[in-house]
């Protein structure tokens, strides 16, 4: 095939990587099953089917940021067509390739990955969940720290690491005050109303479901770096 030709293929970017070569487990499963064993936060995730695999052709975006992995959640397609992965982890080839990016960066990337696979807990029973054919169900997490360097120049980590926290902790307490203050107030309601529903109930639900709707869409990302 002349150079042309072979120029207007499309690339494929994504090779899985074979447990093993030559009879020996690879670098990155290697990496993968030691830090699963080792890290007591990781233990869930014995349980979880990971698939390795090259990712050629990430470049640093505009903002200076190059992806070095990702992790993907297998979808319910996915794990019903191609197999009974519950993870893919998808490697930066060419920076894998590179003599400076050995040892504990490698680990650190492969770790950071791990950090974002979680069971996917069912809250009123604390048990993993399962789908009806007894299959765990896995979820993504986020970040819980991301930050410009110029906010922690100017504030310092321990500020800009704790913020989020500090938040959370203050709406809750907001919304614990609201729940008790409504509760007060429906005490002093009659228990029979005349006519239709009072001007607040239906727009109150209207506004738990968004509430709700807007959490399930959040969970459904499939992928996170
Ligand atoms: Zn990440």
């Amino acid at each position: 095939m002349t150079n042309e030709l072979e120029e207007r293929r499309k690339k494929a970017t994504i090779k899985a990587i074979p447990r093993k070569h030559a009879g020996k487990v690879v670098e990155p499963y290697k990496i993968l099953d030691r830090l699963i064993k080792e890290v007591s936060d990781f233990a869930p995730l014995k349980k979880a089917a990971f698939c390795i695999a090259w990712k050629s052709g990430w470049r640093c975006d505009k903002d200076g940021i190059l992806k070095r992995a990702q992790i993907r959640k297998a979808s319910e397609v996915e794990r019903e067509v191609y197999g009974e992965f519950d993870f893919v982890l998808l490697l930066h080839k060419e920076l894998w390739q590179s003599s400076s990016f050995k040892g504990e960066a490698r680990e650190m990337d492969v770790f950071h990955e791990l950090c974002h696979a979680a069971p996917d807990i069912d809250d009123a029973t604390g048990e993993q969940r399962v789908d009806e054919r007894d299959r765990l169900c896995w979820r993504l997490r986020k970040h819980p720290i991301q930050e410009f360097p110029a906010v922690i120049d100017r504030y310092g980590l321990e500020a800009s690491i704790g913020v989020n926290e500090e938040a959370v902790a203050a709406v809750d307490d907001e919304a614990s005050q609201a729940a008790a203050q409504a509760a007060e107030n429906d005490l002093d309601r009659p228990i029979i109303q005349t006519g239709g529903e009072s001007q607040g109930g239906p727009q109150g639900r209207l506004a738990g479901r968004e509430g709700r709707t807007a959490r399930t869409s959040q969970n459904a990302h499939q992928e996170t770096h």
